[in-house]
């Protein structure tokens, strides 16, 4: 399944939080509410949201404040925040923008504005696809499409083991531990057992079939390696 992006609702009026995350269900997200600074800085520590939707007026640290400290951050400055607030006038405007904020909407708002809002900001967050294509020995991956093959040859992957594959295929001939993997394929702050990304790499290794599979090589005590090297071995030994 598809994961939701998470947004973080910082906001202590309870009716405008549950107001603002019906609206954010109802389009696809996963809200998060935090109805003080400390609860927010709570939220944060413990996973990064998609957006932040962060009201300037909070009891203890205003949201000003947390959007200061939450860019001067190497761990939180990237995520993206809209501020929130009554205040509309135009030095408010620039202090809010001054502070990082990425975007700002005054109350009262409409919830499409809102949520047209939140989409923008996401899309320009997106990271790029820089190589839609990428194809290492005869395994051609396509991001745009999704679609994997093998000697011309479609391959059935998961989405988890495509994930997998695309990072190893654009990052190749390294050795990536299993806490790198979880870190890059899974995701930030995602508490799985390190366990799991060798469930996974046996998955794509069956997926990719015996001679595809021999590209990706267990490094013992280290990790794995996505080579072509381990692709031309096994095809010279079936020739030879
Ligand atoms: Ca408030």
């Amino acid at each position: 399944m598809r994961r939701l992006p998470t947004v973080l609702v910082v906001e202590d009026e309870s009716a405008i939080a549950e107001l603002i995350s019906v609206n954010l269900r109802h389009s696809g997200f996963r809200p998060i509410w935090a109805m003080d600074s400390a609860t927010a800085q709570t939220e944060l520590d413990s996973a990064l949201p998609d957006v932040v939707l962060l009201d300037w007026m909070l009891p203890g640290e205003s949201g000003l404040t947390l959007a200061k400290r939450w860019r001067a951050h190497p761990r939180t400055k990237a995520v993206p925040i809209i501020m929130l607030t009554a205040r509309g006038d135009e030095v408010d405007r620039v202090a809010g923008l001054d502070a990082g904020a990425d975007d700002y909407i005054a109350k009262p708002f409409s919830t499409k504005e809102l949520l047209a809002r939140i989409r923008a900001l996401l899309r320009r967050r997106a990271p790029e696809e820089e190589v839609k294509v990428v194809t290492l020995g005869r395994l051609s991956l396509d991001a745009a499409t999704h679609r994997v093959s093998f000697q011309d040859q479609p391959l059935k992957l998961g989405p988890t083991e495509f994930k997998l594959l695309h990072y190893l295929m654009t990052h190749a001939e390294r050795v990536h531990s299993r806490s790198q993997l979880l870190d890059q394929v899974w995701g930030d702050h995602v508490f799985i057992e390190e366990r799991t990304v060798d469930v996974h790499v046996k998955r794509l290794r069956e997926a990719l079939g015996e001679q595809a599979a021999a590209m990706i090589e267990t490094v013992r005590g280290a990790g794995y390696r996505l080579t072509v090297a381990g692709l031309t071995a096994t095809v010279s030994a079936d020739v030879g």
